[in-house]
């Protein structure tokens, strides 16, 4: 407890006035050779505690105080002002969480009264290529799992997003990627009924509606009691976007469907109905259940859709369904439909007319399809699980190599995380860069390989965020892109090795974070995504949370303890809609550790963090090397400490401090050493760039020793 003394109460600092005794002159930049000259005969302590107390305290004093303060504290005239209330600001300070309950237990796992309702839909969709209008019905049945009566539903009803004087289309540029570009489409409702009493002899009741934009209120025919269900019964009709806002589209004979059907929105314990529009960044928050989706196409057509085909002796020639057969048990690829085929004829059961694919699904939370006549169509498998690539010969190039990056994606994430639940997965190519649903991921041509892996990795990672764990998108962009683009950096790894590790990967990121803070322009990661900056978007809902859980991982957890606790969340959450909070608590009572300070820093506020070497004292007692040193901490943010000396042999040490070193003085924290034999040569912090700071250039003593420089 040597430095005791020298930890100065940062809310009363020592009044200083000058020391009879002559100080250290600049130690931080005294050169090794020169070290102090206090006297030899002066006990260790006394040597360190004299001078370098006001050392410490005036470089402290010149990074937090105000000239105002100071003159209070140096015996000014002026009297002390009287106390202000002020709660505990300190970066370390309990989160404030929402309340444990019965719904959501103090643990972040669902407590033993966690409800969400379920919704199983009936759906068919005809495309009319030549109006380019899709025609739909569906029957959804809707059950209320809460303990709330309700007396009527929010429908999504998206594609009135797409036409002028939408909300959207006034926020954002008419034609940049959220804007209507001056289309006029729409949802339109042709039949809007509830069927009452038993399924075998329902009574049709035509229920009202008000539509208010991308969200429509259906009033029920009667009250929804806890545990019962609501049947509606619905058709529609809606022309089909050309530019759907990168999230459905078509492109000539190509069409890619999302946002098609009238869906209920999310009535949960946390805000009731979740009425947040549809406005371009927030994608979606949907109850799970089970799907029957039946798509009628022109017969030249090939389907890619949610779900596992059900008819494939109807929709295909027997040569395609034994290949299908085959690619389920192979982990290389198969051609199931080749160019060839497609120009030959041979790869449809027959030219002119209809046909009709029918899918199933089980436990998901939507479905969407993409259909073209010039599909070339490829499969593997993993573990039972197809994994496909559909795409125009246009594109083939580089999506021959689709359908292996889809089944090593699926086994990547199977493999650390949690297993694969469904029975296939699909990479369709189309106009819709990078967009994900239920066992679909769409993407357009790509540069090469690496920049469509790129995106069919990522676009297959959500179906582990939000897909399996089933987080609210709308309001929490970054606990799927972030959590995500996380996971990522794995499977990217791990396919192309050559252009760099994981950490590489992850140190990317972290000097874009860097190059963000060191702007003064970063921003909160916990923002309502249709309330950031669009310019922003990818920072702060896919980078920054990214770099977080990295330094959860790396620098904070550690492997085993963060892979532990995250896989704790996702299985806790798998099928269930977890908040922040019920991440963060997952977090914390997995892992063993207290992260408020993380949690607040990362996500809650955009700390900044800039750690420095403020002061080195060094002597040498016999032949033993002693050093005191004096870490700051320049900004509000707080990381471990990764310090490494280096001696005039050349070889070196390195100590590491866990962030909670700054829990009880944020400014500054001493610590000193002895080194039998040895000479100091210099000390830098995060030598290796492992951790974020906008300023290196204090990170190093003597000054100049710097860790190399991070550009931004
Ligand atoms: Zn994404």
């Amino acid at each position: 407890m040597h430095f005791q003394s020298l930890l100065v109460p940062t809310s009363r600092p020592v009044p200083f006035t000058a020391p009879s005794a002559a100080p250290f002159t600049a130690p931080s930049a005294a050169p090794f050779t020169a070290p102090f000259t206090a006297p030899s005969a002066a006990p260790f302590a006394a040597l360190f505690v004299a001078p370098s107390r006001w050392t410490a305290a005036v470089v402290w004093a010149s990074a937090v105080l105000s000239t105002a303060a100071l003159a209070q504290n140096t015996g000014g005239t002026t009297p002390i002002a009287p106390q202000r209330a002020v709660a505990d600001t300190s970066i370390f300070a309990p989160l404030a969480l929402p309340a444990a309950n019965t719904f959501r237990a103090g643990s972040g796992a669902p407590g033993a009264g966690y409800w969400q309702n379920r919704a199983d839909y009936t759906l068919s969709a005809t495309l009319d290529t030549g109006t380019t209008t899709l025609k739909g019905q569906l029957v959804l049945k809707y059950t209320n799992n809460s303990p709330d009566t309700l007396r009527y539903l929010w429908l999504q009803t998206e594609q009135n997003a797409f036409r002028s004087n939408s909300l959207n289309s006034f926020i954002f540029p008419q034609e940049s990627r959220f804007g209507a570009r001056g289309f006029e489409g729409g949802n339109v409702f042709d039949k809007l009924d509830q069927l009452l009493g038993a399924a075998s002899a329902p009574k049709r009741v035509t229920v009202t509606s008000r539509s208010q934009e991308t969200v429509t209120r259906v009033d029920l025919a009667e009250p929804l009691a806890p545990g019962k269900s609501a049947t509606l019964d619905m058709a529609w009709h809606f022309l089909i976007p050309e530019h759907g806002a990168d999230r459905m589209g078509r492109d000539g004979a190509l069409y890619e469907l999302a946002q098609w059907y009238p869906r209920v929105a999310v009535y949960d314990d946390v805000r009731g109905w979740n009425i947040e529009p549809y406005l371009g960044q927030g994608e979606f928050y949907l109850d799970y259940g089970d799907y029957h989706l039946s798509v009628t196409v022109p017969a030249g057509y090939i389907v890619a859709a949610t779900g596992a085909l059900l008819n494939a002796a109807e929709v295909l020639p027997a040569t395609q369904v034994a290949r299908l057969a085959k690619a389920a048990k192979s982990d290389t690829v198969i051609r199931i439909v080749t160019e060839a085929e497609l120009a030959n004829g041979s790869a449809r059961p027959k030219q002119t007319g209809r046909l009709t694919w029918k899918f199933a699904a089980k436990n998901v939370r939507d479905a969407v399809f993409a259909a073209s006549p010039e599909y070339q169509w490829d499969a593997s498998s993993y573990k039972g699980a197809l994994a496909m690539a559909y795409y125009r010969p246009s594109a083939a190039v580089n999506w021959h190599d689709a359908a292996d990056q889809s089944r090593m994606s699926i086994q990547e994430y199977s493999e650390r995380w949690y297993p694969y639940p469904w029975p296939q997965i699909s990479a369709v190519e189309g106009p819709i860069s990078g967009m994900e649903y239920p066992m679909i991921a769409m993407e357009n041509k790509s540069e090469d390989t690496y920049d469509l892996f790129n995106v069919v990795t990522h676009e297959i990672g959500h179906m582990w965020f939000p897909m399996i764990v089933g987080s609210n998108e709308r309001n929490y962009m970054w606990q799927d892109e972030g959590f995500n683009t996380f996971i990522n950096t794995f499977a990217e790894a791990r396919r192309y090795p050559e252009k760099g590790d994981q950490m590489a990967r992850a140190k990317e990121e972290r000097n874009q974070v860097t190059t963000f803070m060191t702007r003064g322009i970063d921003k909160p990661v916990d923002i309502r995504p249709d309330r950031i900056d669009p310019r922003m978007l990818g920072l702060s809902a896919y980078v920054k949370p990214s770099v977080g859980l990295q330094l959860l991982r790396e620098e904070i957890l550690g492997h085993d303890v963060f892979d532990d606790a995250f896989r704790t969340y996702i299985k806790r959450w798998a099928f269930k809609h977890p908040t922040p909070a019920d991440f963060f608590r997952t977090m914390e009572d997995a892992s063993g550790r207290r992260l408020d300070w993380f949690w607040r820093q990362w996500f809650v506020e955009n700390a900044r963090f800039d750690q420095t070497i403020d002061t080195v004292a060094t002597r040498t007692v016999g032949d033993t090397l002693e050093v005191a040193v004096q870490y700051g901490n320049r900004e509000r943010g707080v990381l471990p400490i990764r310090a490494r000396f280096t001696f005039t042999d050349g070889t070196t040490e390195n100590f590491v401090y866990p962030a909670e070193v700054w829990s009880t003085n944020s400014v500054f924290y001493v610590r000193q050493y002895t080194f039998p034999g040895k000479k100091l040569s210099k000390i830098e912090l995060d030598p290796d760039g492992r951790l974020v700071d906008i300023n290196r250039a204090n990170n190093g003593w003597p000054k100049g020793a710097t860790a190399p420089k991070i550009t931004p």
